[in-house]
């Protein structure tokens, strides 16, 4: 009998998984049928306020209304719109958001973040029948690549009462893999503001994630309107490659299974937080992921181990961060850390991070050898006055009798008057 039994469940095991994770699985084709009719040439890269944006606010209001929820169109300034569908009576609720805005005609911007989008609309149909204690809020922002616009604008004006979101879930820039390595790796940041959202998180952790704080980032997606106004949060990415703001940021080039895979992950996470029997708190104070620090060291790894052709300034760059980040335990180490990655990641876009970032640290550090490296690596990606500036920083730099007296970062006056994330967002 018990022989019988188990020969039984041996083949029914199969069966059963197939089963579990047919249920919860996000499909494939719907999640790229939203991501191909989004970053059709047709919607002129859903620059805010054009009639391509306009078009995909009609085409996300419609799939939501399908789905059964309620539809408002928020209207901000210039021809711009915020999508809000609600489902649900609970006064309590769960924001999930994603912004539907590109870079405009020429751009697909298809990873960022017509994925983030179709997420969000296969995300709302799956938690609707859930039959969650709390309703859903489903948001697509508009006006994010230009300075959080749409989410910014969303808090100040919240249709529901913001005091009643359990939690915000924002997902911006999914379905390419970070840097282009061929590990896969889903960012996760913001639980360092919840014990609650960091319960969950890793409760239901997976190799491939990679959660680390905020600040490695700073503010640059819809989350952060969300952290001023104290909502817990947390951010879902896969972070940047090589066509990131890019004209190359095309739906064919997009992972479509790992896609509905981190959709499942993320359906989970908010199933859970849905279900939490007590409200997340917003901390004051930030605890960081412990598990911060080998994260990190991963994508060292994986880059070691896949690329080959990295540069001097990022072989040199890695090697010494992989010691910083485990001695120094400041937030310093990690954040210099993500910002050689992100440089790594979109070489096209690397100047700033390299110039003005990585750059000075390595003079501050007294790492001359380093520093040069860095700002030869810099020079590859600018052209004009920049490019003539970092030129004589770099001949200062390996001319100096110890270096000592010209390890002086950047002056004030020549740094640029925007932020990074100013610069991150702009088009090219
Ligand atoms: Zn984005």
């Amino acid at each position: 009998m018990k022989h019988v039994l188990q020969l039984r469940l041996k083949k029914l095991w199969p069966l059963l998984f197939v089963a579990i994770f047919s249920i919860s699985a996000i499909s494939v084709d719907r999640l790229k049928s939203h991501v191909t009719w989004l970053s059709d040439p047709l919607r002129e890269g859903r620059r805010a306020g054009s009639s391509g944006a306009n078009s995909s606010a009609e085409y996300i209001a419609g799939r939501l209304k399908e789905a059964g929820y309620s539809i408002q169109m928020q209207d901000l300034v210039g021809n711009r719109r915020n999508v809000i569908g609600r489902f649900g009576d609970a006064a309590k609720y769960i924001v999930i958001g994603a912004h539907y805005d590109g870079q405009g005609t020429g751009f697909l911007s298809a990873s960022d973040n017509a994925a983030g989008v179709a997420v969000l609309l296969e995300l709302a149909r799956e938690l609707k029948d859930e039959k969650l204690p709390v309703s859903v809020v489903a948001v697509a922002f508009d006006d994010e690549e230009q300075g959080l616009n749409g989410s910014r604008y969303y808090v100040d004006h919240s249709p529901f009462p913001l005091e009643n979101a359990v939690a915000a879930l924002v997902m911006d820039t999914l379905g390419r893999s970070f840097m282009d390595n061929s590990a896969w790796t889903l960012f996760v940041l913001g639980t360092e503001y919840s014990k609650e959202l960091a319960g969950v998180v890793q409760k239901r952790s997976r190799t491939e994630m990679l959660v680390a704080g905020t600040d490695l980032i700073g503010p640059r997606s819809d989350f952060a309107p969300f952290a001023v106004k104290k909502v817990p949060y947390l951010f879902f990415s896969n972070a940047t490659h090589k066509d990131y703001h890019g004209s190359g940021d095309t739906p064919d080039r997009l992972e479509y299974t790992r896609l509905a895979q981190d959709a499942a992950v993320i359906s989970q996470i908010a199933k859970d937080i849905a279900r939490l029997t007590t409200k997340p708190q917003f901390l004051q104070d930030p605890i960081y992921p412990p598990t911060e620090a080998d994260a990190l060291e991963r994508q060292f790894a994986v880059i070691e181990k896949e690329r080959k052709d990295v540069g001097e300034a990022y072989r040199l760059m890695f090697a010494d961060l992989r010691s910083r980040i485990r001695t120094d335990k400041s937030r310093e180490a990690p954040q210099i850390a993500a910002t050689a990655l992100l440089a790594f990641a979109t070489p096209r876009l690397s100047s700033y991070m390299l110039s003005f970032i990585l750059g000075p640290f390595y003079e501050s550090q007294g790492k001359r050898e380093i520093a040069i490296a860095v700002y030869d690596e810099a020079i590859k990606w600018s052209e004009g006055d920049s490019k003539v500036e970092l030129e004589k920083k770099v001949r200062g730099l390996r001319s100096g009798p110890n270096g000592l007296a010209l390890l002086k970062p950047f002056s004030d006056s020549t740094m640029p008057q925007r932020s990074l994330t100013a610069h991150i967002n702009d088009p090219e």
